[in-house]
């Protein structure tokens, strides 16, 4: 009891992770080349998941060290010629120096790490490099896409898939089952020729974001500027008012609703476009253009710029009435109301105004906000096809049809106000309520039940092309052509 005792109840989070594991029996051995960060963070996870570690290293005694102890550290020839698994924990150009091991290192597993400088679309990968240099081994592509960090913290909490590319499948096997005793995801990407596309996966920087992000700055700075001209150039030059501390929040709030708005319609433009199309061609089967592919693979980042966009002028608008000038705006107009004589500043239309506006306004980002959490991969893991898709479709032209609502009800009837059209510009919200519009009439096209009927069998497989037909004789048809069936 006394014993039990003294044994501390918790013990730290770095020695629970890291502490070393029974070794099991019949487990490979597995070598680590090098002993920099990669060959030290992967010693200390094989240690703790229960495997028997060699590290070779130029200068065993240097490294041994900063090795946990069931780690031994040896010279480089006397690691490879002792693992069945060897880890080439090196940069890619220093792989020469690993030539006198060719003969140990045939028949051996080795696994290639490494990472390349910048995006290499060419090849050959540093993976089918290293093949070339020990065509007698069985060379795996794995590992690459986990940070030293995330080795060294556990699987729990950086990503956990490795991707793993070989022409061996025996190596691959024995990769993946070591890959699962430490914690991880093993995804097979098949021979090593996908090696280029693995090396090159920690390189790329948003490759799906960049037209979405680029597009939602163009978009900010056309509104932002045309809403300067109007709000605080035109009262400027006609009048002399310096409007210019509108700049940093009234300019910003009345500019990301306008982003927001353009950038949820274009979300749903290229499945009109699509949906137009098949019934146009009358099949499925033709590829669309390759603009329109991307920009459908691309629906998520244009709805998640768009979100962002609403929270922020949600935001900002919440912030609109602590600013000095609201309050020197209020108060300089109460002085007016009482020095004209008036007593009472109630205006029913405006109140009711103000209070759908305000209402639609919530429900939007409420909609919006419902999307953007369905569309993380662990939310929409656990919904169906159908749950998906009448969250992202149905919802999704719900939120549509309320922001511009939520727009409309800004608007109201200033569209019909010829003083609103500053520099004979019409309106910010006259312009983006355009889009929606269009779209949403578009869309309800597709509800009229010939044309849901007709899109309805397209998708199911059936094309116009396929009809068959035969010529009747003359005096039984006049234009000598009848559809018959539809195949
Ligand atoms: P590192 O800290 O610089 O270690 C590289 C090791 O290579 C050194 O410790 C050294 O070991 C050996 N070495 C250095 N110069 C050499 C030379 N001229 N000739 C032969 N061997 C030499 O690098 P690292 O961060 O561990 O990265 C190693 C590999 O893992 C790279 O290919 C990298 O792309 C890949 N990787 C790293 C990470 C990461 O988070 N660090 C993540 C994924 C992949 P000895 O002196 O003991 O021989």
């Amino acid at each position: 009891m006394p014993d039990d005792m003294a044994k501390p109840l918790i013990r730290d989070r770095g020695s629970r992770l890291l502490e070393a594991a029974q070794t099991e029996p019949g487990s490979p051995l597995v070598g680590i080349l090098g002993t920099g960060d990669f060959s030290r963070s992967l010693a200390r996870r094989l240690v703790a998941s229960g495997h028997q570690v060699v590290v070779g290293s130029r200068n065993p005694k240097r490294s041994a060290a900063l090795f946990p102890d069931e780690a031994e550290v040896m010279s480089q020839l006397e690691a490879a010629s002792q693992a069945d698994i060897v880890f080439v924990a090196l940069f890619p150009e220093h792989y020469s120096s690993l030539v006198e091991l060719k003969q140990v290192l045939g028949g051996r597993v080795l696994v290639d790490v490494s990472n390349g400088l910048c995006l290499n679309q060419d090849g050959p990968s540093n993976a089918e490099q290293l093949a070339d240099m020990f065509p007698e081994s069985h060379v795996i592509k794995g590992f690459n896409t986990i940070s030293a960090w995330a080795l060294q913290s556990g699987p729990r909490d950086g990503s956990r898939q490795v991707f793993l590319c070989s022409d061996s499948s025996v190596a691959k096997a024995s990769v993946s089952q070591l890959c699962r005793r430490m914690g991880f995801i093993p995804i097979d990407m098949g021979p090593l020729s996908a090696s280029l596309e693995i090396e090159n996966m920690p390189l790329y920087l948003f490759p799906s974001w960049k037209l979405p992000v680029l597009l939602s700055f163009a978009l900010f700075i056309f509104f932002y500027l045309y809403n300067f001209i109007r709000d605080v150039l035109h009262p400027y030059v006609t009048s002399g008012k310096s409007a210019f501390y509108k700049m940093p929040i009234e300019l910003v709030n009345v500019t990301l609703p306008c982003v927001a708005l353009v950038m949820l319609t274009l979300v749903y433009v290229p499945g009109l476009c699509a949906a137009f199309l098949q019934l146009w061609w009358g099949t499925k089967y033709k590829r669309f253009p390759d603009f329109l592919d991307k920009w459908l693979i691309q629906r998520k980042q244009f709805g998640l710029c768009s979100f962002l966009c609403a929270a922020l002028h949600m935001i900002y608008s919440l912030c609109l009435p602590m600013r000095k000038s609201a309050r020197f705006t209020m108060l300089n107009q109460a002085f007016k109301q009482v020095k004209n004589g008036i007593e009472d500043s109630w205006v029913s239309e405006d109140v009711w105004r103000m209070e759908l506006y305000v209402s639609v306004g919530i429900m939007a980002i409420g909609l919006l906000s419902l999307l953007a959490v369905t569309s993380l991969p662990s939310v929409a893991n656990t919904v169906n096809w159908r749950e998906f898709s009448f969250i992202q479709s149905s919802l999704g032209h719900c939120a549509l049809f309320m922001a511009t609502l939520h727009t409309c009800l800004f608007g109201w009837t200033r569209a019909f106000d010829a003083k609103q059209y500053h520099f004979y510009l019409p309106p910010t919200f006259l312009l983006v309520v355009i889009p929606p519009v269009s779209v949403l009439i578009f869309r309800s096209l597709l509800f009229l039940p010939c044309v849901a009927l007709k899109l309805r069998k397209i998708r199911r497989g059936w094309e116009k092309t396929r009809h068959i037909r035969f010529t009747l004789p003359d005096e039984d048809c006049r234009n000598g052509l009848e559809d018959v069936s539809h195949v």
